[in-house]
């Protein structure tokens, strides 16, 4: 089986667009989702339509919790709470039941799936070094967790020496080695690249992949500067950052 792992899409149409027309010549046994559909970007509602159109698993990312459990606003900054109280008014009602009705956690063949942290999902913790990796891998049983929410993509390895990040964007799993693998970001990448990022496990090749695809970066800027969305997070796409 060959899975197509998306992440972060936060309502960026136009990156989603694009990787799904990618995928399509991919030849993809099935989808899954690692939250925050929705958040930053002009096209809550179509994204959400087009990810419960292609099926697959999904979790819940904090994007999507903080729309529809004001509570879970407490922590954002600035922009992103303003882009959650804009989602919040924009959401049609069939699309916040979804949203609300995802798990925190789910599996994928083998392989554990969460938005940001395998030991507290709910919690909202990043993984964004070696060492907060390092310390997520006795939380779970599996060989892979897929996770998201830094939008930076990153590989990490537990073998017989240790944690060690891989600095590759594509890794063949070692029997007896584990792995946390963030796919990075659909539609606000932040590791300076601004292709929209995602990731294809092949269970049988026991590989993961990380793959990069550039699209309408300008289109997707200009519809959040037009909704009234802050201004910000339309520049910030343009840099990936
Ligand atoms: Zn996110």
């Amino acid at each position: 089986m060959r899975y197509a792992i998306l992440s972060d899409i936060h309502g960026n149409l136009e990156a989603l667009t694009a990787v799904l027309d990618t995928l399509r010549g991919m030849d993809i046994d099935a989808y899954a989702c690692l939250g925050d559909l929705v958040g930053y970007g002009a096209d809550p509602n179509e994204t959400v339509s087009r990810i419960r159109g292609i099926g697959g698993s999904s979790v819940l990312g904090n994007h999507d919790a903080a729309v529809i459990q004001p509570a879970q606003r407490t922590f954002f900054n600035m922009q992103a709470r303003s882009a959650v109280e804009w989602t919040d008014r924009e959401l049609a009602q069939e699309h916040r039941d979804y949203l609300a009705q995802l798990p925190l956690a789910d599996r994928l063949g083998s392989a554990l799936l969460v938005h940001a942290s395998p030991a507290e999902p709910g919690a909202w913790r990043y993984i964004t070094s070696l060492m907060s990796a390092a310390l997520e891998f006795s939380s779970f049983d599996e060989q892979l967790c897929l996770v998201g929410h830094s939008h930076v993509p990153m590989i990490v390895e537990l073998g017989r020496d240790g944690p060690r990040e891989l600095f590759a964007d594509e890794v063949t799993l070692a029997p007896g080695a584990r792995y946390i693998i963030n796919v990075g970001s659909i539609g606000q990448p932040r590791d300076g690249n601004p292709a929209a990022s995602f990731g294809i496990v092949d269970d049988e090749a026991t590989a993961v992949s990380i793959v990069r695809t550039e699209y309408d970066v300008e289109t997707a800027r200009r519809k959040i500067i037009d909704a009234g969305l802050p201004r910000l997070l339309g520049d910030r796409l343009l840099l990936g950052q």
